[in-house]
């Protein structure tokens, strides 16, 4: 097994404060937003999909105002290809919540089973997706997609190496990626449960979040499982922590 590390875009927090509150006023922050290969024996699994990749034509970035500016450097569908996986032939797209931060290639794994816990995908394709953060243009060409509903944990390869772990409250349905790799060791991938590594340390519920008590039994959950599995931490938008890792093509064994 092998877990690549990919480059999904970069955000500049336009106010931190809306992840931190007690960050002060104007506070901006840089943000990575990472994406992740896993290639099992038993085939090839996409968690997350980053910013679109055609930001990378944008040399100012995507403002969205008051919140944000989205840049990319590298289209993910570059990187996927440079490693001999291209997005059209991955096996399985994970997400770990609709954001359109996390949505931005989705459309391209045009063969991928989609899975998803069945409260996000509701949320997504539902009335009022706007009431959840979402866009539901970021993300359209999914309605039709291959599409397994999940109702808590998943076992994607059916042998215990990678699970979807169900960790609700910043959105319906927010998911997790716990992979248990040989050489490295246990690593859980955050998703969005956490937006950085001092966010984690502080237990901190961000404003942009829809059920304050869900995300603090996620977290209460993610600190039993980090203990029992004594796994690492991978915090996808701390950009310091995800720096530091080795980047596609390199990968984790
Ligand atoms: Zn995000």
């Amino acid at each position: 097994m092998k877990l690549y590390v990919l480059d999904g875009g970069r955000i500049e927090i336009l106010d931190w404060a809306v992840f931190q509150p007690d960050a002060g006023p104007g506070v901006r922050r840089w943000l990575s937003d990472t994406c992740y290969l896993i290639v099992h024996p038993r085939g090839t699994l996409v968690w997350d999909t980053g910013l679109p990749g055609e930001l990378a034509d944008v040399p100012e970035g995507r403002t969205i105002p008051d919140i944000a500016v989205f840049h990319v450097r590298e289209p993910l569908e570059r990187q996927l290809a440079a490693i001999g996986h291209p997005a059209d032939r991955i096996d399985y797209l994970a997400l770990s919540h609709f954001h359109p931060d996390h949505v931005g290639n989705a459309g391209l794994f045009t063969n991928a089973t989609l899975l998803v816990q069945h409260d996000e995908h509701a949320a997504a394709f539902g009335d009022a997706p706007g009431d959840f953060g979402f866009d539901r243009d970021t993300y359209e060409s999914l309605r039709s997609r291959a599409t397994t509903l999940l109702h808590g944990d998943h076992d994607v390869f059916g042998d215990g190496s990678v699970l979807v772990k169900r960790l609700p409250g910043h959105t319906p349905g927010g998911q997790s990626l716990l992979v248990r790799l040989p050489d490295t060791g246990p690593v859980l991938i955050s998703g969005d449960l956490v937006h950085s590594l001092d966010n984690w340390t502080g237990r901190v519920v961000p404003r942009h979040n829809c059920d304050p008590g869900e995300t603090r039994r996620s977290f209460d959950l993610a600190a039993d499982l980090l203990a029992e599995e004594g796994a690492a931490l991978w915090v996808q938008h701390d950009l310091d922590q995800q720096a530091a890792l080795r980047h596609a093509p390199d990968y984790y064994t």
